[in-house]
């Protein structure tokens, strides 16, 4: 067995190369391979898209394999890798972590060597493919028992100059949403190791996971907007049409943001994403089903904001997060 993590094609050739990127055995899975496509069409931006991170997020993985049916005929300049499956075991489980090791794949990067497969596909990937790239489109949604809106996000970057070229890039997807994201779980991000690369890194959230058609089609718009930005094809940048309106906005949100279950019970949303709320307009109503006698709980704005994510159809526990507002980004 080959201990090194590799790939079984040279992605230096000029002109499509399709292979896998081979992530080693270990004791707790055999050898891994993943399908890797890249145009190489020489100089110019060197690009890695990657999807399927968390496995019950696949609009990424389908959105990764169409561009990697539109690019022989639309890409014109340098490099494009795309991985439309990171992590197989949990697309295949569809489910957001691996389940043979229960590890998160988006919190043991650069990875191990010697660790489990999921630490073992991170390290693959942080070692052969991330050198190739100087921007990282990593493709996620945002999970079914939420309503969120396309965005491109990124997190607070201390190089203010990294920050900037960054948020550019995202916003140059054109969603109806760009984010910058503050929270405090950040450790082990495939994000993080990128950006301390210097490189650009922007991950795609396409709603909530449960792949429609029409948000599709955004999707496939925001990464088609992107690519037009950087310069690897050619054409005219627009928003797509999301809820009858063609326009996007930047916005940031911190920890403190988000609204928490009073109590056990049935959340009911009473506003939308990207509704604008004043102190006190209300947000939702948390129905507690342990007792007729408990009353219902409003859920209400802290102030004046963006409703950016809604918990939808969902039996919460006491203190889950159950809205997430925002605000317009500062600079
Ligand atoms: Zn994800």
């Amino acid at each position: 067995m080959n201990e090194i993590p590799h790939l079984t094609v040279d992605l230096d050739a000029p002109g499509v190369s399709r292979g896998h990127l081979v992530v080693p055995g270990g004791s707790d899975h055999g050898e891994l391979s993943l399908p890797v496509f890249s145009l190489n069409k020489g100089k110019g931006p060197r690009l890695l898209v990657t999807g399927g991170n968390h496995g019950n997020e696949l609009e990424g993985p389908l959105v990764a394999r169409r561009l990697i049916e539109s690019l022989p005929e639309t890409q014109t300049c340098g490099r494009v890798i795309v991985l439309p499956v990171l992590n197989p075991l949990a697309v295949e489980a569809w489910s957001r972590n691996t389940p043979l090791d229960g590890l998160n794949l988006n919190r043991v990067f650069p990875g191990r060597a010697g660790g489990s497969v999921t630490e073992r596909i991170a390290d693959a990937v942080s070692r052969v493919l991330l050198p190739m790239a100087d921007t990282v489109f990593d493709l996620h949604s945002f999970g079914p028992t939420w309503d969120f809106p396309p965005a491109a996000t990124t997190h607070p970057i201390a190089d203010p100059d990294l920050m900037a070229r960054t948020v550019r890039m995202a916003e140059a997807f054109k969603l109806p949403l760009t984010l910058v994201w503050d929270y405090n779980d950040t450790a082990g991000m495939f994000d993080i190791v990128a950006q301390n690369q210097g490189k650009v890194f922007v991950c795609t959230e396409f709603g909530g996971g449960t792949v429609g058609a029409d948000n599709l089609a955004i999707y496939e718009a925001g990464v088609r907007n992107a690519l037009i930005a950087l310069g690897l094809v050619e054409g005219k940048a627009e928003y797509p049409t999301f809820r009858q309106r063609k326009s996007g906005q930047t916005l940031e949100t911190h920890p403190y943001d988000e609204l928490k279950s009073p109590a056990a019970g049935i959340f009911e949303p009473r506003c939308s994403v990207l509704d604008q709320v004043k102190d006190g307009d209300l947000i939702g109503i948390l129905h507690p089903m342990d007792s007729l006698k408990a009353e219902s709980i409003d859920i209400r704005a802290p102030g004046t904001s963006i409703v950016l994510a809604i918990r939808s159809g969902a039996h919460v526990d006491v203190n889950e997060g159950v809205a997430l507002v925002a605000r317009p980004l500062k600079n």
